[in-house]
């Protein structure tokens, strides 16, 4: 089970202590970015319920390393979390089983936000994000929580990496088209960690995204759709930092980085850089892969950012 998280509630409001519940084991896809890829075992229900009862946390995120919908016991988790005194469920999901008209109503019912995990829209792109043809099922899955009037549910989570980089202005237009009521946008860079295997193939340069990045985000912008972007250095967003997920947490007053997630590698720019304190960093395993030459020491101060909508 990973630590507590803060994060935003489908009603928009804080919720500062959730529990992540890593319940899930298998997976329907085989995305080639997999972070956490299924080990065929998740949490202990038990030793949950247990934790849960202790700590008197009322909302937890199901999730783990898989696709919570994919094991047959989601339902029963449910009940045994509600039965110790959970109130909140978000789950995080790919919206694939959501496909299922009648499983989308049943959990609909439950949940009270849904990270979908979505990194294409277009059914070729989406094919080598996933290594599958359900493309039109996770479409399927989004179109099933609109119906049911929980698109302001729904954060769509697209992971960023060398495969989609060079459409997020066109995923912007398709949340722009289809979605224009969701909760939010959650744009993160790829992390070079479980199936990415320091794969440049699959990690693009920082700077050869940042383009495209900031063309996706002032599209979302100028149709008031809120959007952050995650795991992007400050220096590699300027004139866009006040759209970092980070930074959104450091004005918060949170940690910059969440529970579970690698910190930054120690570089000589960020030692002499003033927006660090707000700033993720680049990661080791970036690093590994492209080295340091993408960072800018900045005299900015984090405090003369102004925050974007979140
Ligand atoms: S990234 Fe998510 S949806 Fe893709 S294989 Fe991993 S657990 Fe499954
Ligand atoms: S130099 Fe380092 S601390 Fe400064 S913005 Fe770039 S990555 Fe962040």
């Amino acid at each position: 089970m990973r630590p507590k998280a803060t994060v935003k509630a489908g009603g928009g409001e804080w919720i500062s202590e959730q529990l992540c519940v890593p319940m899930a084991r298998t997976c329907n896809l085989y995305c080639v970015y997999c972070q956490n890829p299924p080990k065929g075992r998740g949490a202990k229900m038990d030793r949950v319920v247990a934790a849960v009862k202790r700590s008197g946390v009322k909302a937890v995120s199901l999730e783990g390393s898989g696709e919570p919908t994919a094991g047959a016991d989601l339902f029963r988790w449910v009940r045994a979390l509600k039965a110790a005194g959970v109130r909140n469920f978000m789950l995080s999901t790919n919206a694939v089983a959501l496909s299922d008209p009648e499983l989308c109503r049943k959990v609909e019912k439950v949940a009270d936000y849904f990270t979908v995990n979505l990194p294409a829209a277009d059914r070729e792109t989406y094919r080598k994000a996933t290594r599958s043809v359900k493309f039109d099922l996770a479409l399927k899955g989004l179109a099933n929580l609109k119906a049911l009037g929980a698109e302001k549910k729904i954060r769509l989570f697209h992971i960023i990496f060398r495969e989609n980089y060079r459409r997020l202005p066109g995923f912007a237009d398709f949340v722009i088209k289809e979605f224009p009521g969701l909760a939010f946008v959650n744009f993160t860079f790829v992390r070079n960690a479980g199936r990415v295997g320091d794969s440049a193939g699959i990690v693009p340069r920082y700077s050869e995204a940042e383009p495209y990045i900031k063309v996706a985000l002032a599209k979302l912008k100028l149709k008031r759709i809120k959007a952050v972007v995650q795991n992007i250095p400050l220096c590699r967003l300027g004139g866009f930092e006040g759209f970092s997920f980070e930074f959104q947490r450091w004005r918060r007053g949170d940690r910059i980085l969440e529970a579970g997630i690698a910190g930054k590698a120690k570089n000589a720019a960020c030692g002499r850089c003033a927006l660090a304190p707000a700033c993720c960093g680049a990661r080791r395993d970036y690093l590994k892969i492209h080295g340091n030459k993408e960072l800018r020491a900045s005299a900015k101060k984090p405090e003369s950012i102004r925050p974007e909508l979140f």
